[in-house]
């Protein structure tokens, strides 16, 4: 499968790792849009999150355990940090393997166009 992300996990893409454990993978965003932006995804691939089904529940929990692990042990969690994911054409979404943008690192702007 030609997927950008799964290649990451595989290990054929260098990656700014900055979480890992067996089922999720957290890394610095290339193009960062706060001065914190990391994006965490599942190992186990889905297009977006309208692919995930009832048997995606843990893979989904999993996600957030690491997210709320990682922010807590990097200084994220004090002042506070915004997940974001992008679904389809409108969402502006770019890679198709379900991921959630962990921006903070400074007060962010408002949702919009
Ligand atoms: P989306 O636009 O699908 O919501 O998010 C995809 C994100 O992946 C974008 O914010 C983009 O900057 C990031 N991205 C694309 N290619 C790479 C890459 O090769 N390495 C890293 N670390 N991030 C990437
Ligand atoms: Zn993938």
């Amino acid at each position: 499968m030609d997927c950008l992300f799964c290649k990451m996990i595989k290990g054929e893409i260098p990656v700014d790792k900055v979480f890992e454990n067996e089922s999720v993978l957290g890394f610095r965003d290339i193009h960062p849009q706060a001065k914190d932006h990391f994006l965490f995804i599942s190992k186990l691939h889905t297009e977006n999150i309208n692919h995930l089904t009832d048997t995606h529940t843990e893979q989904l929990g999993e996600v957030f355990s690491a997210i709320k692990l990682f922010s807590e042990n990097n200084d994220l969690a004090g002042d506070g940090f915004r997940v974001v994911t992008n679904m389809g054409k409108n969402g502006g979404q770019t890679v198709f393997h379900t991921h959630f943008h962990v921006l903070g690192g400074e007060p962010l702007g408002r949702f919009g166009r």
